[in-house]
């Protein structure tokens, strides 16, 4: 099967809002994506809190943009009962703004260890069961839910699930309206990870598609990602699989770096985003 073309323009990338930086807003991504053709966006949920959920909801709406996420929720695990009711309503305000935004899915972000815990079974089980509570919920309100497993390197303080492997495990477990998110810069390293793409696809589950880069040396673990073709995924190889798999989505470009392209202005981030989105991605 041939690979979409990305070539000839930009309507088949999104821009994920963590791309231009926590200075901008989530009108300067939505106002940025039509001037570069842009066809999608991720709003994260502080953009949408800053620009109002009926505000942002107009927004994104009038300029005909695809909602390919809302990032984020998540961050289940807790020391204690209250902690756990806490983040439980907080993952229904999520689904409820994925819902309003009519947004593809609500990309989830699990959490890691509670304070002063070592039992990373423990939170594994508290993931599973904030996932199935919160489930029942977005399926009422016909909201898909993406477990994004994260590099393992961030187990502890952000996502005790870190392949795609055991992301599909849980989805199984849990049934329908549940899938995954595939950031590459979190599983392109996986010797499985085609395998896994392969059955996610076969089990309906690929609900996002993240692009960016791995960059050597890799100067901070959360806030050096590299731009598309400047680091040493294999880009195509991997949306390759993906299509290949079924999906047929945006390709969502999630750059979070501070020192690079943060301070850009918004124009470069986004002619380099599309330039490379048709040559890298
Ligand atoms: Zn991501």
């Amino acid at each position: 099967m041939a690979m979409r073309d990305l070539s000839g323009d930009a309507t088949l990338l999104s821009l994920n809002t963590a791309t231009l930086g926590p200075a901008r807003s989530l009108r300067d991504a939505v106002e940025g994506c039509l001037r570069h053709g842009i066809g999608g966006i991720s709003p994260w949920r502080d953009k949408i809190a800053d620009a109002g959920l009926s505000q942002a909801e107009r927004m994104i709406k009038r300029a005909g943009l695809t909602v390919t996420g809302v990032c984020r929720g998540g961050m289940f695990p807790a020391a204690d009962a209250q902690g756990r009711a806490k983040a439980l309503a907080e993952n229904r305000r999520a689904v409820d703004e994925a819902a309003a935004l009519g947004a593809e899915c609500l990309v989830l972000v699990v959490g890691g260890l509670p304070p002063g815990s070592k039992d990373i079974g423990d939170a594994r089980r508290q993931v599973a069961d904030g996932l199935a509570i919160t489930l029942d919920y977005a399926r009422s309100v016909h909201v898909r839910l993406a477990i994004e497993p994260l590099h393992p390197m961030y187990a502890a303080d952000r996502a005790c699930i870190n392949t795609l492997a055991q992301s599909l495990d849980l989805c199984e477990k849990l049934g329908a309206g549940i899938g995954v998110a595939v950031d590459i810069y979190h599983v392109w390293w996986d010797p499985d990870l085609h395998a896994q793409i392969a059955r996610g696809g076969a089990d309906g589950r690929l609900y996002a598609y993240h692009v960016c880069d791995w960059l050597v040396p890799t100067r901070d673990v959360l806030t050096d990602r590299g731009m598309m073709g400047d680091g040493v995924v294999d880009l195509k190889g991997i949306r390759r699989g993906m299509e290949q798999a079924g999906f047929n989505g945006l390709c969502e470009v999630e750059i979070f770096s501070a020192a690079t392209w943060w301070p850009k202005p918004i124009d470069e981030i986004l002619n380099t985003m599309v330039a490379r989105g048709k040559t890298c991605v």
